[in-house]
């Protein structure tokens, strides 16, 4: 392998493209100073990867590297250089027989390399030439003035000289990138037990807590089993038992109505019966008052007869006539008699009237007052209804405050928290007001509502530490002995104070304890409510918009006057819960006043109805008492009547006595009187028929009147079970309604859907116990962290996973120390034979080149051979061994020219560029180098810039570098025979 060509364009003052041209031999660069020769050397370390700007003898930059420009060239924007080597015998391991290495910079800095005009890293050009020997740092260049320093650099300096020589570079690029791995191993090592220390630190709360919140969801899960299967249980139950008791309601319905007709029909039938009874009596007392008659006649007859038989004996005519007399008088007393009878009956008519009157205006009294009752008991009905709805709404707003359901769960925590002293209580939970300024303070509450009054600071350092330790959440506190007072100022409020629409400040329309009064100012007492958002916005500008205005509606004009309104939608505060706690507790309240009311008034109509029937029935008793006062008036007349009759028979019979004619008469009473025994005994066997018929049908009226009485006391007892049967269908659809409303709203499930899939498997009553159970249990545990379940799992997967991590990395690293145990090996075994033979070389190649003498290296540290430095002892021929610094110049440089060849022997390097190394040589020292060089002649290529005639003569190739143009270096071709020319 050797170098073909060197193309520079635009770097430093070969601001045209220059190609040298070169051949596996010795060639030579001349020219005049500063025409630009070491410029050559620049571009070849700079295309090499050289990233030193003091190394290419620039200023600040890389940039500088590219052409300036000069007194009639402007500078340049882009640098490139090329290298080109012949491998055809694969020197350097690829493919290619031809090898270009090309870097590029332009002006704004960037930076670019081409390998075979590939783009490529600067990496990949680094590694292909790596233990090449044509690294940028090879001892191969050696730039002016450079010669020496390989005897004046450290003895560590020059150490990587030898390790150039013995290859061991690249095992030593691989140690550093082990190292590297190593050392970021063992960051990654520290940050894994940074991070597995922090984790241990979290996972054992974590592990608590999210064994506790497990515990918690066990028993949720079993109380959300059993309740919502007991509700789904319950509410089946409970509609079954309502549709029982409206079936019986139905059938209760119906029994009412048949036993309503029934008694309407007895009545009616008793009604008949008793007319019947009546004609029975009226003819009973006709048969009887018939019977008396007949028999009267029948004595009277019989009278008459022994009567007519005295008279027959002895006639006695004055005392017929005094009877007549009597008879007549008896007669017309008689008649009196009946007209006073028909006067009574007139008088009881009368009265009779007046009462059926009374009787109709009673009836229709009563119908009134049994509609007035009915249209009370309905508005009991639908107050008990609604009392009832109203409880359980008060049951569960005592619950939510009881739970304290208002504030968030870790604040409720907080405050139950026993190891914790002098934590009092939240804002919201201090203050009360008036239902109009209800509004406003939930609006001005919406913030502040769970700050945390405690009686001190340190309580509330206390609490935050508690807070932090659990990972609850945050909190703002309150301590009693800080909060400071804020007011509205004097001159707002006089300002304001008389304006129509100012209601007041805030702190002022509140309720609370006057040991909360600095809290209450704090938060309160700078805040002003105004009626509206119009008189709002006009309060505001009059103080200049500085204080917040909350309108009774909750709109807001804030400080600065933006605004905040539309509808308002808080969270509830426990005072809004409190306020419809009180709300409904009055509303039950005045519900029960009117339902014993409208009881009263119910008791009252009772009370009339039952008077009212009072006196319907005594009417009743009246009018029949008259109509039987009639009655026996009339049967006194018909006696009367009678009497009047049988008087005028009896006068009938003595006026014709009177006249006489006994035979005759005789016959007459004889057969009369046979036929009205006669009819005396037709009459009795009537009387006696009767009297059986009237016996039995008071029977059947007293038992149908008592069956009627029964039959009353049924439909009331059932309009009384109906009454209570609807009571309980109304508790029942209530409660089921509910039920049904925790299904749906608690529980997001449909009752078929609860029923399908909770299914009750134990008694009801034992369900009930647990549920107890669970909601104590649930109780107990208080505040759980539901994420911590998944943030356990999480850390402890992650904790585990870097366990893992960590034996895998401790695994890395002792593989990364045995890898770089091994290179160790390697690199003390190549480098300490390669010493060997370089410092064999060199003891030869110095004796050589001095014409005697002696010289070798030395390591500075044998026991130590990767740390070692090596030092160079050399004596010129003649003269005693002493060190290196008291050399003249020129022995210095034919020294280091010594050590060149000595490595150059030991390992072959392609090419060569020197720049002026001979520089200090005396002729004579220049022939022995220039001889020298020749030993490399088809292994080495050599290009040397030499000011030097005698190194020329041993160039094949010379090259002249001038600048005809002033700052532009030129490469030209010299003829070997014109050297001195060029020189
Ligand atoms: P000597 O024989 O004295 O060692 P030389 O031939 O080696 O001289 P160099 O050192 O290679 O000369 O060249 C130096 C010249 O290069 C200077 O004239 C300098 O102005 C020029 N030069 C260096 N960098 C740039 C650049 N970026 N643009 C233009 N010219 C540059």
């Amino acid at each position: 392998m050797y170098l073909k060509e060197i193309i520079a364009s635009g770097f430093k003052s070969f601001a045209e493209k220059t190609s040298i041209k070169l051949d596996n031999d010795i060639t030579c660069i001349v020219g005049p100073n500063g025409s630009g020769k070491s410029n050559v050397v620049d571009a070849v370390r700079w295309v090499l990867g050289e990233q030193s700007v003091k190394s290419l003898r620039g200023s600040s930059s890389m940039q500088d590297v590219i052409f300036s420009g000069s007194k009639n060239r402007n500078p340049l924007n882009v640098a490139y250089v090329e290298l080109i080597f012949d491998n055809t015998d694969h020197f350097l391991n690829i493919p290619y027989t031809e090898i270009s290495i090309k870097r590029r910079i332009y002006r704004s800095g960037e930076n670019e390399y081409f390998l075979n005009n590939e783009r490529c890293r600067l990496k990949d050009i680094t590694n292909l030439l790596l233990d090449s020997g044509l690294g940028k740092e090879s001892f191969n260049i050696i730039s002016q003035g450079e010669v020496d320093q390989i005897l004046s650099s450290s003895s560590l300096d020059r150490r990587v000289i030898i390790e150039e020589a013995a290859g061991v570079l690249k095992y030593k690029k691989r140690k550093e990138e082990a190292l590297r791995k190593l050392e970021k191993t063992h960051n990654n090592i520290d940050r894994v037990n940074d991070i597995i220390r922090e984790l241990e630190s979290r996972i054992e709360p974590l592990k608590e807590q999210s064994e506790q919140a497990e515990i918690y969801l066990e028993n949720k899960r079993g109380l959300d089993k059993y309740e919502v299967a007991l509700y789904a249980f319950d509410i089946e139950n409970m509609t079954t038992l309502m549709e029982e008791k409206k079936k019986r309601k139905e059938v209760i319905s119906k029994e009412l109505v048949t036993y309503s007709n029934d008694t309407n029909n007895e009545e009616v039938d008793i009604l008949n019966d008793n007319n019947n009874l009546t004609n029975l009596q009226k003819e009973y007392n006709e048969v009887q008052s018939n019977l008396v008659d007949i028999t009267r006649e029948v004595e009277n007859l019989n009278g008459q007869k022994k009567l007519l038989k005295e008279q027959n004996s002895n006639t006695n005519k004055d005392d017929n006539q005094n009877k007549i007399r009597n008879s007549l008088e008896l007669i017309a007393k008689l008649e009196k008699d009946i007209s006073i009878e028909n006067e009574v009956i007139k008088n009881i008519k009368l009265e009779l009237e007046s009462r059926l009157e009374k009787d109709n205006q009673d009836n229709s009294n009563l119908s009134k007052l049994k509609n007035e009752k009915e249209m009370y008991v309905r508005d009991y009905r639908s107050h008990d209804r609604e009392i009832i709805n109203l409880n359980n709404r008060i049951e569960s707003l005592k619950q939510e405050i009881a739970d304290g359901g208002v504030m968030p769960s870790y604040i409720k925590q907080l405050l139950n928290e026993t190891s914790l002293t002098g934590i009092d209580t939240t804002i919201s939970n201090i203050i009360d007001t008036d239902e109009e300024y209800m509004t406003a303070l939930n609006v001005a509450m919406q913030a502040n509502k769970n700050f945390i009054i405690t009686k001190d600071e340190s309580s509330a350092s206390d609490a935050i530490r508690y807070l932090k330790e659990n990972h609850l959440g945050r909190a703002t506190f309150f301590p009693l002995t800080v909060i400071k007072e804020r007011y509205v100022d004097d001159n707002s409020l006089n300002t304001i104070k008389n304006d129509p629409s100012f209601v007041g400040v805030l702190s002022e329309l509140l309720k609370y304890n006057n040991k909360y009064t600095n809290i209450v100012k704090n938060q309160f007492g700078n805040i002003i409510i105004a009626k509206d958002l119009d008189s709002a916005n006009s309060i505001s500008k009059k103080i200049d918009n500085r204080y917040r205005i909350i309108t009774l509606d909750g709109d807001v004009v804030n400080v600065g006057g933006s605004l905040t309104g539309g509808s308002v939608k808080t969270t509830r505060t426990v005072i809004q819960v409190k306020q419809e706690l009180t709300t409904l507790t009055r509303k039950v309240y005045l519900l029960t006043e009117e339902s014993h009311e409208i009881d009263k008034n119910i008791a009252s109509i009772n009370d009339k109805i039952s008077e009212l029937e009072n006196t319907i029935f005594d009417n009743y008793r009246e009018k029949a008492s008259l109509e039987e006062d009639i009655n026996i008036k009339n049967r006194n007349i018909l006696e009367l009547e009678k009497q009047i009759e049988e008087e005028k028979d009896i006068l009938s019979n003595l006026e014709s006595i009177s006249n006489n004619s006994v035979n005759e008469k005789e016959k007459e009473l004889i057969n009369s009187y046979n036929n009205k025994l006669s009819l005396k005994e037709k009459a009795e066997l009537r009387l006696k028929k009767l009297d059986k018929e009237i016996s039995d049908l008071k029977d059947i009226i007293i038992r149908k009147e008592a069956d009627n009485k029964e039959k009353i006391n049924k439909i009331k007892s059932l309009e009384k079970e109906s009454n209570s049967l609807e009571i309980d269908i109304n508790k029942l659809d209530i409660k089921v309604e509910n039920m049904l409303e925790i299904l749906t709203n608690d529980y997001e499930i449909t009752f078929n859907k609860a029923k399908e899939d909770y299914k009750l498997d134990i008694d009801p009553d034992e369900a009930r116990s647990k549920i107890r159970k669970y909601r104590n249990k649930i109780k107990e545990i208080g505040m759980v962290n539901l994420a911590s379940i998944d943030e356990y799992e999480e850390v402890s997967t992650r904790y585990n996973y870097l366990l893992t991590q960590k034996e895998d990395l401790y695994n890395a690293e002792s593989t990364l120390i045995g890898i770089m145990n091994e290179m160790d090996e390697v690199m003390k075994e190549e480098f300490s034979s390669t010493f060997k033979s370089i410092n064999e070389e060199f003891k030869k190649v110095f004796v050589s080149l001095f014409g005697g003498g002696e010289a070798s290296l030395k390591l500075t540290d044998p026991e130590d051979i990767l740390g070692t430095g090596v030092d160079i002892v050399a004596s010129p021929p003649g003269k005693k061994l002493s060190t290196i610094s008291l050399l003249s110049g020129g022995e210095k440089t034919l020294t280091a020219i010594s050590l060149l060849f000595a490595i150059l022997n030991i390992k072959t390097v392609p090419f060569c560029l020197f720049d002026e190394v001979e520089a200090a040589l005396d002729e004579a020292n220049v022939k022995e180098f220039g001889n020298y060089l020749s030993n490399y002649k088809g292994k080495t290529e050599f290009l040397i810039i030499t000011h030097k005639k005698k190194t020329m003569e041993y160039a094949k190739t010379l090259y002249g570098i001038t600048m005809q143009e002033s700052g532009v270096s030129k490469l030209v071709s010299v003829n070997l025979e014109h050297k001195s020319e060029v020189l």
